[in-house]
């Protein structure tokens, strides 16, 4: 059964840009459009900015440099130095590399209010007035107040891509068969003692199986990370068969989770040292999703681009961190080609692939561009360009281009030279743009 209706919707915002989504990518992208002298609204379903690392507690960052360049250089390089700028001194001694999430958090929220960027949290994008290739209005279903957004251009920085799909972009989803990467439901622990801990926590898995402490036996155990003196974030248990664009899914992921995370619990406490104490003091509000749509764009970034790479004229950014792709299901075959891609497709100190513009612009859709998870890449760069580190790279890209292509409303008609000056300027790495 289906319903219809009508309603008239108020429009109460106005802006140059509109950025769906305020992870890595959309705070990236609302910070360099207002930089770059656009007015800008921001819409985050949640209720803080971070994205997966806030709330999903991702718990730490990738790669910012190629081993030797600074490669998430601009505004990555602005968050990593304000984090360890202002760590606590706990996160300092302990945990130089995770994510003191509560600092994270206020780093967002200043960087995006000193921009100018107007922005409202439990802003949900669910629709679009789309006319001929032309995005006009995003409508946000918001805590309170339905309401639209009026806009010349639009950054799509959801992760799912919802803000595209929803203005009828093409897109992809896992591999031929639609499957796609297992989710993960991460959570916080106390009482861990770091100093009689042993890597890897996989190490005595086959011991907890013999004895069936899982009721999903999973060989790809990530782990947990400290986050101060004795508390850590766990990356631990996969959640199969779930789609997350989907609100059933991702609830039975939840349900799931949480149950896994008891028996992730038994085993950390029984099977490995320094853990005898530890206890899950709270999951994510959010499953942890790493893959859904891959919007299609102009150029899709491919895996040939990682084997040679790849230089590009109309480069906006270049990374490096492997391929890795978690497998979609929990059999040994899955696992050995996740561990064996993980140990194969990487780089020497030094290498990286270009990220052409063209991965942003969306096909059949004059004013929009993607950043983050969802840009245009096929399934094997989608396993790479998906970490924060670059998700700061192809934000501030659309962000930027999104800025210079508020005259024309048409992101295809800026200069690439203009739009790799003005990344320069943010501090962007680009050593193949003149
Ligand atoms: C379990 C797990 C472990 C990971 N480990 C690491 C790691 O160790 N290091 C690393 O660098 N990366 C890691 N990643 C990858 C990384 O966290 C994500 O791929 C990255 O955060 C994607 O950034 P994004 O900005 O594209 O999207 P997200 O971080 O997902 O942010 C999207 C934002 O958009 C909002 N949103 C979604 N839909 C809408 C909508 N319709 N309207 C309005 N707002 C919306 C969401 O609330 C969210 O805040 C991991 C991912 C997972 C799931």
């Amino acid at each position: 059964m289906s319903i219809e209706y009508k309603i008239a919707l108020p429009v109460k915002y106005e802006v140059d840009v509109f950025v769906a989504g305020g992870g890595p990518a959309g705070v990236a992208a609302a910070v360099a459009a207002a930089r770059n002298g656009a007015s800008v609204f921001l819409a985050e379903n949640g209720g803080a900015f971070g994205g997966a690392a806030v709330q999903a507690l991702v718990p730490a960052f990738m790669q910012f440099t190629d081993g030797v360049n600074f490669i998430a250089d601009g505004i990555g390089r602005e968050v990593r130095d304000y984090i360890k700028e202002n760590a606590y001194e706990e996160y300092k001694k302990y945990c130089p590399d995770s994510i003191p999430v509560e600092l994270l958090k206020v780093c967002y929220d200043g960087m995006l209010t000193k921009a100018g960027v107007y922005f409202e949290f439990f802003t949900r994008v669910a629709d679009t007035v789309t006319e001929n290739g032309t995005i006009k209005y995003v409508v946000c279903a918001a805590k309170g107040n339905n309401y639209a957004v009026k806009a010349k251009t639009f950054v799509d920085c959801t992760g799912d891509g919802d803000l595209a799909a929803l203005a009828g972009a093409d897109f992809e989803k896992g591999d031929k068969s639609g499957e796609m990467m297992a989710t993960t439901l991460c959570a916080i622990w106390n009482g861990i003692d770091w100093k009689s801990v042993v890597r890897p926590d996989s190490r005595r898995l086959d011991d907890a199986f013999k004895n069936k402490v899982f009721s999903n036996e999973d060989r790809h155990l990530p782990g947990i990370w400290p986050i101060s003196r004795s508390t850590g974030g766990s990356n631990a248990g996969h959640v199969y068969d779930i789609d997350g664009t989907l609100s059933h899914s991702l609830t039975l992921g939840m349900v799931k989770g949480r149950r896994q995370l008891l028996e992730y619990r038994k085993y950390y406490k029984e099977y490995l040292s320094g853990y005898e104490n530890a206890e899950p003091i709270i999951s994510a509000a959010l499953l942890g999703v790493r893959e859904t749509r891959r919007i299609t764009g102009d150029y899709i970034l491919n895996i040939n681009d990682f084997l040679s790479r790849a230089v590009f004229d109309d480069e906006i950014g270049r990374y490096a961190y492997p391929i890795d792709i978690h497998s979609g299901k929990n059999n040994k075959a899955g696992y050995d080609d996740y561990e064996k891609k993980f140990r194969e497709l990487r780089y020497k100190p030094g290498e990286s692939y270009g990220i052409p513009y063209r991965s942003l612009t969306v096909k059949g859709i004059k004013n929009l561009l993607t950043a983050g998870r969802c840009i245009s890449a096929d399934r094997s760069m989608q396993a790479s360009v998906r970490v924060m580190p670059c998700c700061f790279i192809t934000g501030q890209a659309a962000g930027t281009a999104a800025a210079l292509s508020k005259d024309t409303c048409d992101v295809r008609k800026i200069d690439i030279k203009v739009l790799q000056s003005a990344l320069k300027r943010l501090g962007a790495y680009l050593p193949n743009a003149e």
